[in-house]
């Protein structure tokens, strides 16, 4: 690789670390970590999160680590934290450890007892409803809970039984004793914990009580010497809470919390509970339905680890947040895929062709090059015979203008075979055409016919060779940019977003592909063998992109 191909786009997170390291600070150590909520599986948006925590530490010899943020325990499941370890790995990236917030429940809870000590928090058993009243708005302050003054003793007694079950759900929480003035929010006494009866996947019904979010994820941090805690901006407001309760607490660590914009990508949600609903109500064939924006979506639709993180690299970090065209990610993958896939051919709506002046019995092989411009990936054989398959819109009965492939009368040229003349269709009772009678021209084969051009080059299988395949056309799943938008995101839904085509031939060197490799379907698109449904004895194929972008206007 040259040093040109090594350079990455400088952001401002690569900025700031670079700035850090060069004051020595935190003992010239880079740790990152990424921390998915179990809760779902990633998306291409958490694919963002995920290039740019390991690369930051990569490139500055760090550590990045994999912390499940399970603070809550009734959406949590262990079917997805497989299957985020699963996407983590397959997109190319090893933590340096994996940890659980649920490792930290007795630290986090002894932290909580110096908090109410030190009478930074209490015990509070005012409503939800009653919370949220007290909270105040974004114009007017906050009121403070009777109970914010409850002495040390009494809140580390009721904080006590809290954890020993003595309460019913919900009826008592504790809060950060901050500022219910303050013109931040989340500053106004914030709840830390809350009464929850629920079983937990890794700790069983060892706990009633659960921690929030904002107090586990900074104190996390902590436990593990982060050094940067990059997150997404919605959590920019939420900073001020972090560093109080670090602060406050006196940790030996203090991560710096750093924000970026997430990813907005069009045509598509990324909401984990919008994602969810596609699943469970079936608007989707599950998580990794190749339409999806899932890692486990996108790997059974044939993209790569490595086009994905072209994309995540190609899309940059800011602080604003930005709309990114489906475009920009199929372009991804189409690249890549044009540069690595081996072409095949494939009939997707498939015509028959019989070559009358081509004997009944004989047959020849082609070896066909693999990929135009990289001989290295070798040839193939291609067998040729009397009766081929070509595609129904590969012939046309009245031509469009220009139109350069098969009509009655016509010459087209085979790929990497004859050329051939349509001498006459064949219809059937109701006027559909079903068989072609041609002629090929056995001086041909390699070379132009003299004296006349041929325009058109089509691609073919022999009938007999070739296999049987079901192939499926994905397109978008939304058929606007912004489904969000819509008052229901389900409107927006592309009712053609998947094209069943059962009928479809390929050529016979496709038997031994590998489950999930990739290919180019000459003249169709790319395509990979799907990796659930395809067997030896029923291929079934995916489209993950066409040749080119047939959204571009
Ligand atoms: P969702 O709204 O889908 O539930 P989330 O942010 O709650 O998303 P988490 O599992 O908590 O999902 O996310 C793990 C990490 O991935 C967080 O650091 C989060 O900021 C980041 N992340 C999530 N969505 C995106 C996105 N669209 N772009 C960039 N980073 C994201
Ligand atoms: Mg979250």
């Amino acid at each position: 690789m040259s040093t040109a191909e090594k350079t990455v786009a400088a952001n401002f997170i690569r900025h700031i670390v670079a700035a850090d390291l060069e004051q020595h600070k935190n003992d010239n150590k880079v740790a990152t970590r990424f921390p998915p909520e179990p809760n779902g599986y990633l998306h291409i948006g958490h694919a963002k999160s995920i290039c740019l925590n390991f690369t930051i530490a990569s490139e500055n010899n760090g550590t990045c680590n994999l912390r499940f943020d399970d603070t809550n325990p009734e959406k949590e499941s262990i079917e997805y934290m497989e299957a985020i370890e699963r996407d983590v790995q397959w997109l190319g990236f090893q933590w340096a450890a994996k940890f659980h917030a649920s490792d930290y429940f007795e630290q986090l809870y002894q932290y909580a007892v110096q908090l109410i000590q030190s009478g930074h928090a209490y015990v509070d058993d005012l409503s939800p409803e009653q919370i949220r009243e007290y909270r105040g708005t974004l114009t007017e302050p906050g009121k403070e809970s009777p109970n914010r003054n409850r002495p040390v003793a009494e809140n580390l007694d009721l904080f006590q039984r809290m954890r020993e079950g003595e309460f019913a759900d919900g009826e008592l929480v504790l809060r950060a004793k901050i500022d219910m003035a303050s013109s931040n929010i989340n500053l106004r006494d914030p709840t830390i914990y809350r009464i929850r009866r629920v079983h937990h996947q890794r700790t069983g019904d060892d706990w009633c009580i659960y921690p929030m979010y904002d107090y586990t994820h900074c104190i996390s941090d902590a436990i593990e010497n982060i050094t940067h805690s990059l997150c997404t901006l919605e959590f920019e407001d939420h900073r001020p809470l972090y560093d109080w309760v670090l602060e406050t607490l006196q940790t030996p660590s203090h991560p710096q919390q750093i924000e970026f914009a997430r990813l907005q990508l069009e045509y598509a949600v990324m909401s984990k509970r919008k994602l969810n609903q596609l699943v469970t109500e079936g608007h989707v064939n599950g998580w990794d339905d190749p339409r999806m924006p899932t890692i486990a979506g996108m790997r059974r639709a044939g993209y790569t680890p490595e086009a994905i993180r072209d994309f995540c690299e190609r899309i940059g970090i800011t602080k604003k947040d930005a709309w990114i065209e489906m475009g920009v990610l199929e372009n991804c993958i189409r690249e890549d895929l044009n540069e690595h896939a081996p072409r095949r051919m494939a009939v997707l709506n498939p015509l028959r062709v019989v070559i009358e002046n081509y004997p009944e019995n004989e047959e020849e092989h082609y070896a066909i090059a693999n990929h135009p411009q990289q001989p290295e990936m070798g040839t193939r054989p291609v067998p040729f015979s009397q009766v081929i398959y070509i595609e129904q819109n590969d012939f046309a009965e009245i031509p469009p203008k220009k139109f350069k492939r098969l009509v009655e009368g016509g010459e087209v040229r085979l790929r990497g075979s004859y050329v051939i003349k349509c001498e006459h269709m064949i219809k059937d009772d109701t006027g559909n055409i079903t068989e072609l009678r041609c002629t090929y021209d056995p001086d041909t084969l390699g070379k132009n016919p003299e004296g006349r051009k041929v325009k058109g080059v089509i691609h073919w299988v022999s009938a007999k060779h070739s296999l049987p395949a079901e192939i499926r056309l994905y397109d978008r799943l939304f058929k606007v940019a912004n489904p969000d938008a819509e008052s229901h995101f389900l409107d927006a839904l592309n009712p053609d977003s998947l094209d069943i085509l059962e009928n479809c031939r390929v050529e016979a060197s496709l038997q031994q592909a590998e489950s999930g490799s990739r290919f180019q379907f000459e003249r169709t698109g790319y395509f990979c063998v799907d990796s659930k449904d395809s067997s030896a004895d029923k291929l079934v194929f995916n489209r993950t992109v066409t040749l080119r972008d047939t959204w571009a206007s």
